[in-house]
């Protein structure tokens, strides 16, 4: 391999394979790195909205595989309520989302990135190392063997935890919203179910909790089965995410057969850093995105969305920025996240406060699912499904929301 790629790719999941797949296509010389050997195991619920297979589609995802399972819409429990809403009709984006395992999809993904000429160095862990203020090379380590390359740029996208992107001195901004979730796979009779099922009456000693607990079909005789908790619950820290999926596998319609069908593996947490909590996002030659950003949307916890659109984002704005020789120019991917989830983000902060407030999370649940007009409003907002050109009173009602948010003090 030439010790010298254009540009480093730091991290194999969405965001890091769809940063690398767009530079490969604009010209550049990639090499992507992923610290484990792929296929490797990730932590997720595994369901695709129908932005996140829109991005997929952009890069020549093959749906016909075995592993994807088709979903055609949301169905929402609340104790004794249940709503089923198919995703709604959009000018860009498909109306149907999908469930695969995390090991399947990016293992899938990475594929389609080599396609484009992308060098995938698996199994190795990338470190930077920095000198007047950039990054001046990056150590790439594989079995205790140190290589070092020294790339015109760099694209961070190693998740949640964000070890490089710390070296960098990106921090969280720990006022704004975080999630917490576990999941585990499960046999099920249900499997071949086409809705994403999703409950929304979590409790923890008889406090409702702002989050839900989901059952996501993989189509081969197992589900995704799991919870999310978001931290604008005032006894966050108490909250114990296995104890809540404990819960779930027994109280959840038992026609998905979780409690007699048994848990396949272990289950397994992971952190949830959204609405880009993390910053700068923009450094002298490199890049933060998906989670490494905290990019997730806080509305509904989806991620690989958005390390899918902001992968591609930051590869728009790096191969110009390189085209100009000029990598101030990667300022533009920082104002382009503000103009395009800015003002979506901080609706979403202020949501998720809300829903944080004792009693809030039940009276809205029990209103919504009672009104099928309003379920599939809200459904379009949380999914993040609105359609901009929309004339109708849905998009007036979110404009007043936006609003409402922009007078009132910073979510
Ligand atoms: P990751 O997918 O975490 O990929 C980062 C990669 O970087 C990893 O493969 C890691 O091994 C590698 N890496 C790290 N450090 C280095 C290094 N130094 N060198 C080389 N490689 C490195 N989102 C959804 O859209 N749908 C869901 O159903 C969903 N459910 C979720 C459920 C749970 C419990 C959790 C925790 C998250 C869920 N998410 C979901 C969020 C989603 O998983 C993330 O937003 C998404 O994985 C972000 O992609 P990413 O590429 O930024 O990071």
């Amino acid at each position: 391999m030439s010790s010298t790629p254009e540009v480093v790719v730091v991290g194999g999941g969405p965001g890091g394979a769809a940063a690398a797949y767009w530079l490969a296509r604009r010209g550049h010389h990639v090499v992507l790195v992923e610290k484990r050997e792929l296929p490797r195991a990730k932590t997720c619920g595994d369901g695709l909205t129908p932005r996140a297979v829109h991005e997929l589609r952009e890069m020549g995802f093959d749906f016909s595989v075995a592993e994807f399972h088709k979903c055609e819409g949301l169905r929402a429990v609340a104790g004794d309520l249940t709503i089923e809403l198919a995703w709604p009709q959009h000018p860009v984006y498909p109306s149907w989302g999908g469930v695969i395992r995390r090991i399947d999809l990016d293992a899938q993904v990475a594929r389609l990135a080599e396609a484009q000429g992308v060098v995938v160095r698996q199994g190795t862990v990338a470190r930077p190392v920095l000198g007047n203020g950039r990054i001046a090379a990056v150590a790439l380590i594989r079995h205790g063997e140190t290589e070092m390359v020294f790339p015109r740029a760099v694209v961070v996208a190693d998740g949640s935890l964000s070890r490089f992107g710390r070296a960098l001195g990106a921090r969280r901004d720990v006022r704004r919203p975080f999630g917490l979730g576990a999941r585990g796979y499960f046999a099920s009779p249900r499997s071949g179910d086409r809705y994403l099922e999703s409950y929304l009456d979590l409790r923890q000693g008889g406090a409702a909790l702002p989050g839900y607990g989901w059952i996501f079909p993989l189509g081969d005789g197992t589900v995704n089965v799991g919870v999310g908790v978001i931290s604008t619950f005032h006894r966050w820290k108490e909250v114990n995410t296995s104890a809540l999926l404990g819960v779930l596998v027994t109280t959840a319609d038992p026609s998905w057969g979780l409690a007699t069908g048994g848990a396949i593996g272990r289950p397994t947490g992971g952190k949830l850093p959204m609405s880009f909590s993390v910053g700068p996002v923009v450094g002298a030659n490199w890049l933060l995105v998906g989670d490494a950003a905290g990019a997730i949307n806080p509305f509904n916890g989806e991620g690989i969305a958005y390390a899918y659109e902001t992968g591609r984002m930051a590869a728009e704005h790096l191969s110009t920025a390189l085209g100009a020789g000029d990598l101030t120019r990667l300022q533009g991917y920082r104002q382009e996240l503000d103009d395009r989830y800015g003002l979506y983000y901080r609706v979403g902060r202020a949501f998720v406060r809300l829903i944080g407030r004792p009693g809030m999370m039940p009276f809205l649940t029990r209103t919504g699912l009672r009104s099928r007009p309003l379920m599939e409003w809200v459904m379009r907002v949380m999914a993040n499904l609105l359609d901009p050109a929309d004339r109708g009173v849905g998009m007036a009602a979110y404009r007043l929301l936006e609003r409402l948010v922009q007078v009132g003090p910073e979510p």
